[in-house]
């Protein structure tokens, strides 16, 4: 009998993925060592008192790399996190951010916690406590350590370790930059609550405007009508398949959440599932479409598009086999292990790699932490100054043409960017760069037939370009 291979921990799935890249690039064992090997981590356990009596919290903070300060990752509240997880995280933080050209480190944190059990006022002292643990230790500032929000966490916890910072260091001048995905009234950035979503939703666009690609995933021409299954309708899954069903005019078929999946073959309306989950804390009961609690089966529905965008190793050897889509994009981090990324492949399954299709949230991070930085909104000096030009030009246009423009021209033309049209440009401008930055590794590398190891290699040239100017000491 065939002996059951152990599974891989998330970090060496995602060493195994980056070795693909490294063999191709040649990269001696040294250097591929440092490349992949996490600088550092530290553990805190610390106690806090709820409802009267001593509860203590462990939680853990990973540098991947710190080749470019600060570095950066988001931190995850969940009931299962352990030190191997939080550590591949901050791995594919590192590459992540070579990838889409974010001048940042990797890093991640986690705190083992079930959020759905505490009050407000309980998660909000325990935050405030796990930054101050941070702090102290040097894996919170804006210069050396910037984290974000993940699974579990969002803009309500970044504006508390904020705010914790500050009160720790209230000479720095920069403390709004110590965190990114703060709310907008508290030094938090237009469009950073959808940016990991809408940078997936901007990363299929761009699959879909290379031909070549989509004929080679064995798909027609064009996102609309495509059948969608999405997996997690949280933070980054709800913003993605929201763009899909309302701008993109795609069938979302399916979605999966923790309590089963809804299925309507007609298509599903995010926003009311959105509101049903709101209202009722389950998509258990949602009118207009199937329910069956066997949330597993819904990853193999036949569809077009399968999004995992809930969290790792959703599939597996188990599962791969059963697969039933053309692409996969992977909005979450690490839903497709090593081993089911070699199935799939083999399968001809395209997929759209992590390191690549989630990088949104990062990216428009680094903007926040610019806007931070630089102490202005984006887009406050030039605004009304790009309004006058097109009112100008608009004059030009109508006494050259004897014609005049309708309303909506008018307003069209004559319209300054704002701080949302911006940073929503300078995502769609990463994304499209990026992707096409991985092309130029499959058209180049005869070996590389994969977008996965196409994206190691550009995030590891990237990695050995700037070791090799610092050199090692
Ligand atoms: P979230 O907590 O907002 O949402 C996760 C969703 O997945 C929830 O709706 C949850 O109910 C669902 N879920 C959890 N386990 C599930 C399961 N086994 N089956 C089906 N559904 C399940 O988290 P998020 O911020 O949207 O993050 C999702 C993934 O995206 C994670 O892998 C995270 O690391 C990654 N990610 C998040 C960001 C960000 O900006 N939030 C950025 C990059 C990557």
């Amino acid at each position: 009998m065939e002996k059951k291979k152990k599974s891989l921990s998330f970090s060496e799935s995602v060493n195994f993925m980056v070795d693909r890249a490294l063999t191709v690039l040649d990269i001696d064992p040294g250097t591929s060592k440092s490349i992949k090997t996490c600088n550092s981590t530290i553990k805190v356990s610390f106690p806090v008192v709820i409802n009267g009596s001593i509860e203590v919290f462990t939680g853990w903070r990973s540098v991947h790399s710190d080749h470019r300060l600060p570095s950066k990752g988001g931190i995850r509240y969940a009931p299962i996190v352990n030190q191997d997880e939080v550590e591949a995280l901050a791995a594919l933080m590192t590459y992540k951010c070579a990838i889409v050209d974010v001048p940042f480190g990797g890093s991640k944190g986690g705190l083992l916690i079930d959020p759905s059990k505490y009050s407000r006022d309980d998660l909000q002292k325990i935050t405030r406590r796990f930054a101050r643990e941070l702090v102290r230790k040097g894996y919170l500032s804006p210069a050396t350590n910037v984290p974000a929000p993940d699974m579990g966490t969002g803009e309500r916890e970044m504006a508390w370790i904020a705010d914790t910072y500050k009160h720790l260091h209230p000479e720095d001048i920069n403390y709004l930059g110590c965190v990114t995905g703060k709310p907008v009234a508290h030094g938090g950035i237009r469009g950073r609550t959808e940016a990991t979503g809408r940078g997936v939703v901007y990363a299929i666009r761009e699959f879909f405007r290379n031909a070549d690609d989509v004929k080679a995933a064995g798909l027609q021409p064009g996102l609309s009508d495509k059948r969608v299954v999405i997996q997690g309708l949280g933070n980054v899954g709800y913003y993605a398949a929201k763009l899909l069903d309302e701008e993109d005019n795609c069938k979302i078929i399916a979605i999966v959440e923790r309590d089963g999946v809804l299925t309507n073959d007609r298509g599903i309306k995010i926003e009311n599932v959105r509101c049903h989950i709101n209202e009722h804390k389950t998509i258990k009961g949602f009118p207009d479409a199937q329910f069956s609690e066997d949330g597993a089966s819904g990853l193999e529905i036949e569809c077009d598009i399968l999004i995992p965008a809930a969290m790792e190793a959703q599939i597996t050897t188990d599962n791969a086999n059963n697969i039933k889509t053309k692409l996969i994009v992977e909005a979450a981090n690490g839903p497709v292990t090593f081993r089911a990324d070699d199935i799939l492949r083999q399968r001809g399954i395209t997929i759209l790699p992590d390191a690549y299709v989630n990088a949104g949230g990062v990216t428009v991070s680094y903007f926040e932490w610019v806007r931070n930085l630089s102490h202005i909104r984006f887009g406050r000096m030039e605004r009304r100054h790009d309004e006058m030009r097109g009112a100008q030009m608009l004059k030009v246009i109508e006494s050259m043409t004897g014609e005049k423009a309708n309303d909506w021209m008018q307003a069209e033309i004559v319209r300054g960017a704002d701080e949302l049209d911006l940073v929503r440009s300078g995502l769609d401008d990463t994304m499209r760069n990026s992707y096409q930055q991985l092309k130029e590794v499959l058209d180049s590398h005869e070996e590389v037939k994969d977008f996965r190891t196409a994206a190691y290699v550009v995030a590891v040239q990237k990695l050995l370009r700037s070791y090799i100017d610092i050199g090692v000491y």
